[in-house]
This record gives structure tokens, C-alpha cells and sequence, in this order.
């Protein structure tokens, strides 16, 4: 990144990502040259205000993610009350992690992945830290049960993938790898991620075509100041962030009523 002291492009010290109050992204390091502090906005960043229909989609999806946290047999009744009409569980692939629902009468199906209850559960969670979420056994899990999903009602039926936190991951993750369109709220992130995602970001901008699903239907969906999905906001998917609306900016919460 340029350094304005050294006036030239600079080895970057450490680094973090900051949300600025006119909710653009602002990445921040200390300069190996100087040992000044240099920042600059990303230009990859898609954040900004939501449009009303994206604060729509945010509350719909957020709740099927939610969902997922309830014991499987509240899981319908809480969709219910929260507004969400047409859609059953499919108890085939429920699980205490999984939810999975279909709509009657379109044949289309969402499958929600469950956070860990606890923030610092996920904080603690040594595969999403260290970067090989890929291997763990949530992860193999849940490609299991979208295999399933996807050999009983079609590929091209499978609406979204969705989850909170650790569940979000699992959205993001096996999104990528079914190419199914997905929505996650808070993903769990490693600060490796952050490197990662600039260096994926100059790939995108090389190979345009092999970023096109991440940037299009993969969203990625942030509250500002949350320590535990800041690691995949320089990441090519599709961003979006709002301000938090109280005090706790990682709980699913945060999107039911944009
Ligand atoms: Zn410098």
C-alpha cells in the first residue's frame, strides 16, 4: 500500500479493516519503511446504504438463518411468527446444526446452517482461525447434507444456502463449492482471511469470469464493528454492511427489521 511519508509503495506492517461512519471500508496498516501508520479505502468494497429491497431480502433471509438455532421441532413455529409463510421443514436433513425447508408449491428448498451458540465459542473455533474451515468435520457434515438436497429436489431448486456465524461460513463455503446462491450474516472469518481476500480480489480483477458467482450471488452480509466476520470484509463476495443497531453487532438480531 503507498505511504505518503515515503512517497512511494510500502511493505504493509500488520493491518485491519475499518468501517467508516459513511459506512465505506477503510484499510489501515503500519508501513515497514517509516513505521507511519497509511491507510486506504478499498475499492473492491460494495457496502453503502441498502436499498430497500436489499433490506428486505436481509430480513427475509436472516430468518431462515435465525431458525436454525431453534430446537427442530420449533424451527416451523418460529418461521411463522417471524412472518415466513409457505415454507415447512424437511425433517429428512434436520439436525441440531441443519434446517432444512420446502415450499409446497414451488418445489423450492433453503437450507440454513446453525451458528455456535456463543461468540466465543466461534472465537475459539481453531479450524475457522486457522483458515481450514474446509476441513472440518461442520464442514463435511453440511456438504453432506447439500448433496442430499440437492439429489432430492434438483439443483436448480435449491433457492439459497443461508446461516449466522459459524453457520454463515458454511453458507459461504459450500456455496462456492455447489455453486448454489447463498446469504450469510456474520460469518465466522480468520484474520488470515483478510490477506487472503486481497490477494483473491487482484486474481478477480485478472480473471474476471472465475469471480463472477462470489460477486454476484454470494452476499456477504456484515454489521460494522463485528471482531468476527471482519476477516472477510477485503473478500471478492458480494458485501454488504450496516451500522449496528445496538449493542451486540454479531447476533442475527441485527437483520430481522432493517
Ligand atoms: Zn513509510
Amino acid at each position: 500500500m503507498y505511504c505518503t511519508r515515503c512517497r512511494q509503495k510500502t511493505e504493509d506492517k500488520g493491518g485491519d479493516f475499518v468501517a467508516t461512519r459513511n459506512n465505506k471500508l477503510r484499510k489501515t496498516a503500519e508501513c515497514a519503511g517509516c513505521g507511519g501508520r497509511k491507510s486506504q479505502f478499498v475499492a473492491e468494497y460494495h457496502g453503502g446504504a441498502l436499498s430497500a429491497e436489499e433490506k428486505s431480502e436481509a430480513g427475509h433471509w436472516s430468518r431462515f438463518a435465525g431458525s436454525a438455532y431453534e430446537p427442530v421441532e420449533q424451527r416451523d413455529q418460529f418461521l411463522q411468527d417471524k412472518g415466513i409463510k409457505g415454507w415447512e421443514q424437511d425433517r429428512d436433513f434436520a439436525d441440531p446444526h441443519t434446517a432444512v425447508y420446502r415450499n409446497p408449491e414451488t418445489g423450492k428448498a433453503v437450507v440454513a446452517f446453525r451458528g455456535t451458540h456463543e461468540a466465543k465459542d466461534l472465537v475459539a473455533d481453531a479450524h475457522i482461525l486457522a483458515g481450514t474451515f474446509n476441513k472440518s468435520g461442520q464442514y463435511k457434515a453440511w456438504d453432506k447434507t447439500v448433496k442430499g438436497v440437492v439429489g432430492k429436489y434438483g439443483h436448480e431448486n435449491v433457492e439459497r444456502l443461508t446461516g449466522h456465524s459459524l453457520g454463515g461460513k458454511g453458507a459461504l463455503a459450500l456455496g462456492s463449492e455447489h455453486q448454489i446462491p447463498s446469504e450469510s450474516f456474520n460469518p465466522g472469518s480468520s484474520p488470515l482471511e483478510l490477506q487472503k481476500g486481497i490477494v483473491q480480489n487482484l486474481r478477480c480483477k485478472i480473471y474476471p469470469e472465475s469471480c463472477r458467482f462470489w460477486k454476484t450471488k454470494q452476499r456477504n452480509w456484515h454489521v460494522a464493528g463485528d471482531p468476527i466476520s471482519l476477516g472477510l470484509q477485503g473478500s471478492p463476495y458480494k458485501n454488504k454492511v450496516i451500522m449496528p443497531s445496538g449493542a451486540n453487532v454479531h447476533t442475527i438480531a441485527n437483520w430481522y427489521d432493517l
